[in-house]
């Protein structure tokens, strides 16, 4: 069950674009040597990650597919759903996120459930 506050599961329309890349998030108010891993991931020799900035921080991310998602003729789905996901899965989409084209509006959200 999807525990996210933002999405009715109904809603979902099985599109797997939260599945096909990962993002880590870096506040600009973190110490300096946790940030120069951002500085690392700049070096790396590859289209397949991407470091983004804005005001307050950086997101770094992986245009790599998880190796759960899988497709077929109604759609994507994950295949560990029923097993246990990430929690960071099960609460997708997240406060603020955008690339999901089903999330509710702000007004419609739902009470959070507590965590398990
Ligand atoms: S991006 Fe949104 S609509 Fe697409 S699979 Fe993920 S939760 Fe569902
Ligand atoms: S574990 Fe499942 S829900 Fe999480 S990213 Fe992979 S396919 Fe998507």
């Amino acid at each position: 069950m999807n525990q996210s506050p933002f999405i009715d599961p109904d809603d979902c329309a099985s599109c797997g674009e939260c599945c096909k890349s990962f993002r880590i998030g870096y506040s600009k108010k973190h110490d300096k040597a946790l940030l120069s891993e951002v500085e690392r991931f700049k070096l790396l020799d590859s289209d397949l990650i991407k470091v983004h900035e804005d005001k307050n921080g950086y997101w770094v991310e992986f245009l790599i597919a998880c190796k759960h998602l899988k497709k077929d003729e109604k759609g994507c789905s994950c295949a560990i759903y029923a097993q246990k996901r990430p929690e960071l899965c099960e609460r997708y989409p997240y406060a603020g996120t955008v690339e999901c084209p089903h999330m509710k509006k702000q007004s419609q959200v739902r009470p959070a459930k507590p965590a398990i």
